[in-house]
């Protein structure tokens, strides 16, 4: 009986389990397959939808010298990514940097400020950079190289990749802290700028790190100052808390729920 039981289970085995596992196998190697076809054609379709071949390389200008480079995307961006943000974050968000720094690229390449080069080195004016050799000697020595293939990595892994909007790169701007909450640019900068892909969200998780608040002090006599310099006559009686009060909120304070708002 026990012999029928061993045989009964081994043909159980041999027939269903076995050729189960097999199918399961093959179907899920067949879907990773599915996901890199997936993901190669997307990044072919990006290129082509984008004409991304004719950013392969790009003219920057450096603005200690105003000498004019020509240099591959690419390559540039290992400069920039590895300028913006630690090597030591997480992978993907060192991916996501790399995105962000193309998408920006690629809309200065398409509304350019400098008459001769397509982006320049200062992190003010267009986006920062960072030379490898200086990378390289600001980290310690024995992380140069894992940290430089991680830059790599995030850069490659992602080759092709932009962010657009109604078909164009958008205006990719981004913070290392936010405060809780995004402002519309048209707040920060004033004018017309008014980009519907920018919305006012919230940024849960920030309140942990630097920049989440900044506090600054001036004297009565440096915030009339101050205050001149756009309102000529303006004048102020400190005395008077009505003189200085706060009139209106941006949409972003109605996200807001911390106390420094509040006062
Ligand atoms: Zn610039």
């Amino acid at each position: 009986m026990k012999k029928i039981i061993i045989y009964l289970l081994s043909f159980i085995i041999i027939c269903f389990i076995i050729p189960a596992l097999l199918t399961k196998q093959n179907i899920s190697s067949g879907a990773d397959i599915n996901e890199t076809d997936k993901e190669s054609k997307h990044i072919e379709e990006n290129i082509k939808e984008y004409n991304y071949n004719k950013y392969g390389t790009i003219k920057l200008l450096h603005q200690d010298t105003g000498n004019v480079e020509e240099v591959k995307l690419d390559e540039y961006l290992c400069n920039v990514v590895s300028g913006e943000m630690p090597a030591d974050f997480d992978i993907e968000a060192l991916k996501a940097q790399a995105v962000v720094a193309r998408t920006y690229t690629i809309y200065k390449v398409q509304n350019k400020k400098h008459e001769n080069a397509d982006i320049c080195d200062n992190s003010s004016c267009c986006q920062a950079w960072i030379s490898k050799e200086d990378r390289l000697n600001k980290w310690d020595e024995g992380k140069r190289q894992s940290n430089w293939e991680k830059i790599q990595k995030a850069v490659y892994e992602t080759s092709g990749k932009i962010i657009t909007y109604d078909n164009k790169p958008i205006n990719a701007f981004f913070h290392s802290n936010s405060g809780g909450t995004t402002e519309l640019p048209v707040n920060v900068w004033g004018g017309g700028t008014d980009l519907p892909y920018l919305q006012v969200v919230e940024t849960s998780g920030e309140d942990g790190y630097t920049q989440y608040s900044s506090e600054v002090e001036f004297t009565n006599e440096e915030l009339l100052e101050k205050l001149r310099g756009t309102y000529q006559d303006i004048t102020i009686d400190f005395n008077n808390n009505e003189d200085i009060k706060i009139l209106e909120y941006t949409n972003s304070r109605k996200s807001k729920n911390s106390e420094i708002w509040k006062s």
